[in-house]
């Protein structure tokens, strides 16, 4: 059931666009332990059992090689016990952002949904090293999505679906910050501004889960 879950979320994230190929990798929490996609495997290609299972020390605990970023999976489970999935991609508007390494300001005020008033990018790091899941864990801190510098994002969620809205979303604000900037100089909100968005977003839809 789960393992099916993970590969729909996968086979979602290609049939929108946000990751293509081998690029992206994808997770849910399961007890102590967490499934996650394969290292290295075309989304097509993917069966439900090609989903790797694996304990907090990082060991794979069921066959199969798991994605080459599960340490940053492993220890963003471990920081943020409110976290039951995450979602890694290289979709084209975040990861255009992220190759400028620069925060995602409020200049749109869904930038909330990602847990506070910027989009933090992370310092640049080798993909698949610890330096990276370091980076990440920081870039993260009291958000529940970062930009990974010239790499791509994550978003976290309680759950596969909560991590997949956030991941459209971000995606979206990205290309709406990307169209804001070829005709003008976009518009900040201010600290107080969003401290209203943060008061009217209580209870509204699915973020506040
Ligand atoms: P994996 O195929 O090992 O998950 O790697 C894809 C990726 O996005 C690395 O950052
Ligand atoms: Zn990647």
């Amino acid at each position: 059931m789960a393992k099916e879950a993970l590969l729909h979320t996968a086979q979602t994230l290609e049939r929108l666009g946000l990751n293509k190929g081998t690029s992206g990798n994808a997770s849910v929490r399961q007890g102590n332990a967490f499934l996650i996609t394969p290292s290295g495997v075309h989304i097509q290609d993917m069966k439900p059992n090609s989903m790797v299972e694996m304990n907090m020390q990082g060991e794979a605990i069921s066959q199969g090689k798991p994605s080459s970023e599960w340490r940053f999976h492993r220890d963003i489970y471990q920081a943020r016990p409110e976290v039951g999935a995450i979602i890694h991609t290289h979709s084209m508007f975040a990861t255009t952002l992220a190759c400028l390494r620069h925060d995602i300001p409020p200049f749109h005020y869904m930038i909330a949904v990602a847990g506070g008033d910027t989009i933090r990018c992370s310092d640049y790091a080798l993909f698949g090293t610890q330096a990276l899941s370091d980076t990440a864990i920081t870039a993260l801190e009291s958000r529940r999505a970062c930009l990974l510098a010239n790499h791509g994002m994550i978003a976290i969620g309680k759950d596969l679906q909560q991590a997949l809205d956030l991941t459209v979303e971000v995606e979206t604000l990205c290309e709406q910050y990307w169209r804001a900037l070829q005709i003008g100089k976009p518009h900040i909100l201010s600290t107080q501004e969003m401290a209203a968005v943060f008061e009217q977003f209580k209870g509204y839809g699915n973020w506040s889960r």
